[in-house]
């Protein structure tokens, strides 16, 4: 019996997620009374990287470093794990939620046979069998499964867990698994990556617009002040769907869920489905020039006012601090 925690590598990095997945497996490793591994598939990041994943409580990363796997193949990852997790006698996975999380996690469970509880917010209560919460309906309600089946896979929501890192090292195990060219049959041919940019679903800040902006030739104060708070951009669907921003960048219920510690939101009313991807954000600024915007009422902090004038201030307020 053991936990395995699955750590998604992107851009040359392991993914924040990722490492609060780790430091919560370890903590019900703990609870379990028993070990918890990290399983790293492909190596974009190298050994000593590998090894910081210790940091988050476990002892061991084991790698599966075939470069085929470098890409992100789903069929292929979902074999990978199940192996692994096998071989490891694993009866608790868990992994962060993310769109390659989703698509691996109900893969396995079902090669597995394994439970599968998504956006899990909090620790398993193992006092009367293994209870979790999860934030259900856009992050509106809670719910508490009770998971009974042997194995369980848990993929946790982003900041749900914070983990204090320590200076411990994991040990970097080579792990071995038959990969069948057959789990290639789906192949990425090409990624087109949006480089010298901060992951959204990842940001802690994000500086995001709507079409109160007017047209894609005003982002330019938008992109300066994320630039200058170190923040991710983020935009309202209307405004990616006229191709003012790419639609990576569509943040809400049909876009990209955002869990930042500061949301800063000009000119974007507040719609429903626009607020169901921000509502785990810790601080919410809301810049609109209607007093009326609906989005006032999730905000922590509102500025009524004209967009155009307040972002150049806060730009100047933020270089000069
Ligand atoms: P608007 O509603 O047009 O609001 C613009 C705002 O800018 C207004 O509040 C206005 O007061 C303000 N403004 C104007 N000028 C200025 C200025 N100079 N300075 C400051 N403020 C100014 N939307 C999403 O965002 N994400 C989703 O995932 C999403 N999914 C959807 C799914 C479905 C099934 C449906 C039906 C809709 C979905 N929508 C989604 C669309 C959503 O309902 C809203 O239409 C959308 O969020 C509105 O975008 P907006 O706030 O940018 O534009």
């Amino acid at each position: 019996m053991s936990v395995l925690v699955f750590v998604e590598l992107a851009d040359g990095e392991l993914r924040g997620s990722s490492l609060e997945a780790v430091g919560y497996g370890a903590e019900v490793a703990k609870m379990l009374g028993t070990e918890a591994n990290a399983l790293v598939l492909g190596n974009t990041v190298g050994a000593d990287k590998l090894a910081t994943i210790g940091n988050y409580g476990i002892n061991k990363v084991l790698n599966v470093s075939d470069e085929r796997l470098n890409n992100g193949v789903i069929q292929a990852y979902a074999s990978v794990m199940h192996q692994v997790a096998e071989q490891q006698n694993a009866n608790v996975i868990v992994l962060a939620k993310s769109s390659l999380g989703d698509a691996v996690s109900a893969r396995v469970a079902a090669r597995l046979k394994a439970g599968l509880a998504s956006n899990v917010v909090s620790l398993p209560d193992t006092s009367a069998g293994f209870k979790v919460k999860r934030s259900v309906y856009t992050g509106k309600a809670f719910q508490f499964t009770n998971m009974t089946s042997d194995k369980k896979i848990l993929a946790l929501k982003k900041g749900a867990y914070a983990p204090e890192p320590t200076d411990a090292t994991a040990e970097v195990v080579d792990t071995t698994v038959n990969i069948e060219e057959a789990d290639f049959n789906v192949k990425i041919t090409k990624t087109d990556k949006v480089t010298g940019q901060i992951l959204l679903p990842e940001a802690d800040l994000v500086v995001s617009g709507g079409r109160g902006l007017k047209g894609p030739e005003n982002w330019g104060m938008i992109e300066e002040l994320a630039d200058e708070l170190g923040a991710a951009t983020g935009c309202s669907k209307p405004v990616s769907d006229m191709d003012w921003r790419p639609h990576h960048e569509h943040v809400g219920q049909t876009g990209v869920k955002v869990s930042p510690s500061l949301y800063i939101a000009v000119g974007i009313s507040g719609a429903i489905q626009h607020l169901a991807g921000v509502s785990s954000s810790k601080t919410i600024v809301v810049i609109n020039k209607d007093p009326e915007a609906p989005f006032f009422k999730a905000a922590d902090y509102g500025i009524v006012g004209d967009a155009f004038e307040i972002v150049p201030k806060l730009i100047d307020a933020v270089k000069s601090a």
